[in-house]
């Protein structure tokens, strides 16, 4: 399939996510519009880059299905401007999308040497400048540039870290799956209130890899 087919496919399943209403706001169409998911996949998954499930990336991890990455990036209703940490690089991919939903950098955090140098692979051919990939242990955030307006996490908790909340600005946003290793969470919208106490949403059940990692789950 050559990149042109690539991209009609694409587009055609950016409309089919704005009728089912999961895409909602005008910043989450152009930035799926402007990063398509098939620049951040190898190059024997780009033909299924358009099909609305996961898809495998090295080391056994996945990049998540378009749905859930929007669901996630509508309910952050991330602006120009904010400072943004994701957990779990994985492909670069959703960290392309935040940095140009805030247009300006983002910081995103992988604890598989492997992802980083794919992911950074990915963002430079896509042309994306402002994501800082660093590696780590995410579940215990990444001090030097919070606090931050929104935090999102891919990858599945026991249970909220600690870290990830006291990184947060007041009136930020957490957003991460929390419950079981295998494969079944809720997905939490947890606010900080401007007193530091915190509100949690639940957005209902999803599935990811786990979080692995001081504040996560032990390998
Ligand atoms: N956001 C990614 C993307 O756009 O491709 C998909 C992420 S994948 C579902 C989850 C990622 O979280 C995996 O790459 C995994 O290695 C990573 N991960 C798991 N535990 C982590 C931790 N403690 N710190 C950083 N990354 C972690």
């Amino acid at each position: 399939m050559d990149e042109k087919e690539l991209y009609e496919k694409w587009k055609r399943t950016v409309e089919m996510l704005k009728a089912e209403g999961i895409i909602k706001s005008e910043k989450v169409e152009r930035a799926f519009l402007k990063c398509p998911r098939y620049l951040f996949v190898e190059d024997r998954y780009k033909k299924y880059a358009h099909v609305d499930e996961p898809l495998p990336i090295p080391a056994g991890q996945t990049i998540s299905a378009p749905h859930m990455v929007a669901i996630m990036l509508e309910i952050a209703d991330l602006k120009p401007g904010m400072n943004v940490l994701e957990v779990g690089t994985g492909s670069g991919w959703n960290a392309a999308l935040i940095a140009e939903i805030v247009k300006g950098d983002v910081y995103s955090i992988e604890r598989i040497p492997e992802l980083v140098e794919f992911a950074k692979r990915n963002l430079e051919r896509a042309g994306v400048k402002n994501v800082h990939v660093i590696l780590g242990d995410g579940s215990k955030g990444f001090p030097p540039k919070s606090p931050y307006d929104a935090i999102i996490v891919t990858a599945g908790a026991p249970e909220i870290p600690k870290p990830l909340v006291e990184q947060l600005k007041p009136g930020g946003k957490l957003i991460i799956p929390v419950g079981s290793y295998h494969l079944w969470q809720e997905l939490l919208e947890v606010i900080k209130r401007e007193d530091g106490s915190i509100k949690i949403k639940n957005h209902g059940g999803v599935a990811f890899v786990p979080l692995i990692g001081e504040h996560g789950w032990r390998e």
